[in-house]
């Protein structure tokens, strides 16, 4: 094995974005102050140190809301359909909502289309559950999910009026490319681009370090989309990029004559796990490497002016 590692770049924009830190924080408060149970419908947020983090502490995870044993329910960063809601409230459960603005911005922006009679068309993985809540918000013939270009292709819907919507955490030049698409398919199509800032700040500041990296490191968990997309976008501009969920799952053999690694993180990434894989990688140079922080000091700049 060769160990040539000099230089370890943290992207300039990674990690905790605004919605997963304020839907932990609604978390540990609805926690410390509720006296009966209290259960999350699903994964807070997709990262398994979070839940595990949630859970010492005493916070339940249910993936159905028959399964939550009474107190409190509380929807995920994530959202959900109303028909989650319905059930929570039919069943006496007290429902606290920790949804992410921006993903409410998207519940609103289905509402007002369906109100005025488009067919709309949501770029997402059709199983995520933001995906699922977003669906829910339409009658099921008026909200169609596509994943890929051919999805789209194959889209058969009438109607006088289209839009198309988008996951949050979608690649943003594939939704472009999605979006070229559907104005042939569809003339007059009107786009609304959903992706959240925190997903495009991502996004671009790999673009920015990808290029001049021997390895790219993504630190997140195999259920987080956005953490999957950021490994997926560091592949295609540098060849090598490997999703771990922390120092445990990092192979030492992947840093065989590796000189420069770039390192970032989801927006579900607790900054600890990134911490220790620098820690691990500044060990593993035997001191020769050098750490550049690249973080942004303006934050990320999350939420719509309401
Ligand atoms: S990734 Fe974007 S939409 Fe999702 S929780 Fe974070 S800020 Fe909100």
């Amino acid at each position: 094995m060769e160990k040539k590692l000099k230089r370890i770049i943290l992207a300039r924009y990674y990690g905790f974005c605004m919605g997963v830190k304020r839907a932990i924080k609604i978390v540990q408060e609805t926690g410390r102050n509720e006296n009966e149970p209290v259960n999350v419908i699903n994964e807070i947020v997709h990262n398994d140190a979070v839940v595990k983090k949630l859970a010492d502490e005493g916070i339940g995870f249910v993936s159905r809301v028959a399964d939550a044993p009474g107190g409190t329910i509380i929807v995920s960063a994530h959202g959900a359909p109303p028909t989650i809601f319905a059930e929570a409230e039919k069943n006496g459960l007290h429902i606290v909502d920790a949804t992410c603005p921006l993903v409410i911005r998207i519940h609103k922006t289905i509402h007002k289309l369906i109100d005025q009679g488009y067919q709309i068309i949501h770029f997402g993985d059709r199983d995520h559950d933001e995906t699922i809540g977003v669906v829910g918000q339409g009658p099921a013939d008026r909200v169609h999910v596509v994943r890929t270009m051919e999805d789209l292709r194959r889209l058969n819907i009438r109607g006088e009026r289209f839009a198309l919507t988008s996951q949050t955490t979608a690649d943003v030049k594939d939704f472009e490319q999605i979006s070229d698409e559907a104005r042939k398919i569809f003339p007059g199509i009107e786009i609304f681009n959903t992706i959240c800032n925190a997903t495009s700040q991502r996004q671009a500041a790999i673009m920015d370090i990808a290029k001049n990296v021997d390895l790219m490191l993504v630190v997140g968990s195999a259920s987080s989309a956005n953490s999957n997309r950021l490994r997926n976008i560091s592949e295609a501009i540098c060849d090598r990029a490997f999703l771990i969920n922390g120092a445990d799952s990092l192979d030492d053999e992947w840093l065989d004559g590796v000189e420069t690694i770039g390192l970032t993180a989801g927006a579900s990434t607790p900054d600890f796990l990134v911490e220790e894989i620098i820690e691990h990688l500044l060990r593993f140079s035997g001191g020769s490497a050098g750490v550049e922080r690249l973080k942004s000091s303006e934050g990320d700049k999350e939420y719509p002016e309401e």
